[in-house]
């Protein structure tokens, strides 16, 4: 995904979807790329809460500086690389190319530096309310799964559910997940009725497929190297014996080619290549 900076974002969703001011924002999880971009709707001027659940409160304020940090450092070494690749670039279409990203990069780097989280100014256990005479928000927690603190964003006008990065069209992301939890936890937002998928990345999805393929490849994945670990078997083996062709989740309901597809079409923006987290999972016990 190319890191768009947020002014950016909200000058698009000015365009796109509404030129109302944002009243609320809701931080899903506490990944930078959804949390970040807080501080621009703060600098709006406008008055604006940011909602989340307690738990991502906490991870925000802990970890928030040092990962932005850390984004900041990638950033700074991709620009580099995309100057020596302008360098090299055979035509101008691909100079442009390179242009373009490193000009979009200097944005979301400028954004980045000095950056300290703008917090969550409401917070909530399990549920909170936005009601709304169309289009009511339910925000709810069910449960640890990408992150300890992931909430969902029902609206039962519209029969849609945003699920940040705990269900999206992309493969998922265990990098400060709960494996054991998560199919646990999306089997609870599965017994709430929707149609619309809103995942944190990746298209818009139908009904309840792509949650369950989510939910059956973590639990397959994390099966697998749960036993692995038990006969033995270090990480490197792990990666070697646990491949994508292996994995019979991804072989169902298409869903290792459509993340395929996803991914493919991501890496024309500069995203990961597909099936990125699959050899790098990091095994993590039940906590
Ligand atoms: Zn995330
Ligand atoms: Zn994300």
């Amino acid at each position: 995904m190319r890191k768009y900076n947020s002014k950016i974002q909200i000058d698009q969703l000015k365009r796109e979807i509404t030129n109302k001011p944002v009243r609320y924002v809701i931080n899903t999880h506490f990944h930078g790329d959804h949390t970040q971009g807080n501080r621009a709707y703060r600098a709006s001027g406008r008055p604006v809460d940011f909602i989340s659940s307690t738990t991502t409160k906490e991870l925000m304020s802990d970890l928030g500086v040092t990962r932005a940090k850390a984004s900041l450092d990638a950033a700074r070494e991709e620009i580099e690389a995309l100057h020596k690749e302008a360098v090299k670039a055979p035509t101008a279409k691909e100079k442009a190319f390179c242009a373009d990203q490193i000009r979009q990069l200097e944005a979301y780097a400028a954004e980045l530096k000095d950056y300290s989280p703008e917090l969550p100014t409401i917070t909530f256990d399990n549920s909170y309310l936005l009601p709304d005479s169309a289009f009511d928000l339910h925000l709810e927690f069910h449960g640890r799964a990408h992150s300890a603190g992931d909430i969902f964003v029902l609206c039962p006008q519209r029969s849609s559910i945003a699920t940040g990065d705990a269900c999206m069209g992309w493969v998922p992301n265990l990098g400060n997940a709960y494996p054991k939890e998560w199919p646990r936890t999306l089997d609870a937002v599965g017994q709430i009725g929707f149609d619309h998928v809103l995942g944190g990345h990746g298209a818009l999805e139908s009904g309840h497929g792509v949650m369950r393929n989510v939910r059956n490849y973590i639990e397959e994945l994390t099966g697998r190297a749960e036993r692995a670990k038990e006969s033995g078997l270090n990480v490197a083996e792990m990666q070697k014996q646990i491949t994508a062709d292996s994995l019979k989740s991804l072989a169902s309901n298409g869903y290792g080619a459509s993340l395929t597809c996803a991914m493919t079409a991501g890496l024309a923006h500069g995203g990961p290549g597909p099936f990125a987290g699959v050899g790098e999972l990091e095994y993590r016990g039940h906590r």
